[in-house]
């Protein structure tokens, strides 16, 4: 990252966070050779496609992702920051894994996991539209696994 002011090539971050959408990260550096500072965003570039049910791709959108935490997650005690910060880290995650392409299922399996140390309830109404429970049953058991004092 070259300094805009003198051109040399090094600097230290002295702070970084993420946008509040997850997609791009905010860095405050210093210059190493004039000490000047500077801001960059380096946006994170994911060029995942997401396998449909029916088969077919679509590139991966994290607005589409949050949206879908939040539906699941209203009424529930997760935030709506909360919910940006688990999309931001699912991203991470597909990013370390370096895919480059997922099905909707797995998706959701990662979101499933997430959720579930987050917040039962909500980790409930994802899975309800995740996993299309054949049964009540099933959906018991999910609870049952859900609630982590009741092993
Ligand atoms: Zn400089």
């Amino acid at each position: 990252m070259k300094c805009p002011f003198c051109g040399y090539e090094e600097s230290k971050v002295t702070d970084s966070r993420n946008t509040s959408d997850g997609s791009s990260i905010r860095r405050r550096r210093e210059c190493l050779s004039c000490a000047r500072r500077f801001t960059t965003f380096e946006t994170v570039d994911i060029s995942l496609q997401v396998k449909k049910r029916d088969g077919s791709y679509e590139d991966f959108d994290l607005e589409k992702l949050i949206k879908g935490i939040d539906a699941a997650s209203r009424h529930t005690r997760i935030s709506h920051d909360q919910v940006r910060e688990l999309a931001s880290s699912i991203v991470s995650e597909l990013i370390e894994k370096q895919l480059r392409e997922i099905d909707t299922m797995s998706l959701g399996a990662i979101v499933m996991e997430k959720m579930r140390h987050l917040d039962p309830v909500a980790y409930i109404r994802f899975a309800c539209v995740y996993r299309r429970f054949k049964d009540v049953d099933e959906i018991m058991d999910a609870i049952h696994t859900a609630t982590p004092q009741e092993r």
